[in-house]
């Protein structure tokens, strides 16, 4: 396995895997990996015939006041569990090298950032949208792969690869769990333990609302109460936001129809915690 640190060697790699009729897929990630991220290596590799993991916290989807600093990482035991996958490659650059002294230039997302995480994190998508392009130039894939725990970036990149021409094929992949359903992401590393049952609310609350949606409730007030129960019965939770919703344009709804999208973020102690759930039938 390469494990390349600057864009001039990532370009070459790619070209020569191109150049040998092969196909890339790249799974962009910030690193500290789990099952999620390694259940989109297996779908990058169902679809591509070799798979390039970028593993980079990107600076500028980050305010000032967030966790970068803390963000948990873990290189060695990254690069062994992509050792293990099979990657081709692992593409790990400096923060210093993607953006030097005299960067200016920024992929500014559009209205599907005006909703849900785009409204407490003003800053993050156009952050998102800027290192995913650059990602792709860098890495050259055929296939990209996200996750759909991260629906709204999902959203925004499939419309930003849209609007801006890439010639790449954007694929969700399904929101992977731990054994009590909290969904996996690098930042459970922060949760104590005594925390746990307050972050398992968020997809307890999340399956409520979709059985009240099951049930034939069309009120999105009616369910969006039902989910701020079944979190605030939590003393350590402070709900972002709980949003019901139109999955292609992300608009609120009132009156509930299928498909709808239950999306939320919640602080659960330090971590703040994100979770979604797509009804659509
Ligand atoms: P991150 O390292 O958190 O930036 O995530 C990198 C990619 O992994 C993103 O496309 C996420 O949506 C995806 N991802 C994170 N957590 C999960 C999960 N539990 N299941 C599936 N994909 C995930």
């Amino acid at each position: 396995m390469e494990i390349i640190h600057t864009p001039e060697a990532m370009q070459a790699f790619a070209e020569t895997l191109r150049a040998s009729g092969k196909t890339i897929g790249l799974v962009p990630t910030m690193g500290f990996l789990h099952e999620g991220h390694l259940s989109l290596i297996d779908i990058a590799g169902a679809h591509a015939d070799e798979v390039v993991v970028s593993i980079f916290v990107n600076p500028t989807q980050f305010a000032a006041g967030e966790d970068l600093d803390a963000y948990p990482r873990d290189m060695e035991r990254d690069l062994d569990l992509c050792r293990d996958k099979g990657v081709a490659a692992v593409f790990t650059p400096d923060a210093g090298t993607l953006y030097p002294t005299g960067f200016e230039t920024y992929v500014e997302p559009g209205n599907l950032t005006r909703h849900l995480c785009g409204l407490s994190r003003p800053t993050h998508f156009r952050g998102v949208t800027t290192i995913v392009s650059k990602l792709f130039n860098m890495t050259k894939p055929h296939v990209a792969v996200f996750g759909e725990k991260d629906f709204q970036q999902l959203a925004v990149i499939r419309r930003m690869t849209r609007d801006l021409n890439f010639d790449i094929t954007i694929i969700g992949g399904p929101i992977v769990r731990e054994a009590d359903g909290l969904a996996k992401s690098s930042r459970n590393a922060y949760l104590k333990p005594e925390h746990r049952p307050a972050a398992c609310s968020l997809h307890q609350g999340l399956n409520e609302g979709a059985a009240l949606i099951q049930a034939g409730e069309t009120d999105a007030e009616a369910v969006r109460k039902a989910i701020t129960s079944c979190i605030t019965a939590h003393a350590s939770t402070e709900i972002d936001y709980i949003s019901i919703c139109d999955p292609e344009t992300l608009e609120e709804m009132e009156i509930i129809h299928k498909p709808v999208l239950m999306a939320l973020a919640v602080k659960v102690g330090f971590p703040r915690l994100i979770d979604n759930r797509l009804v659509a039938d």
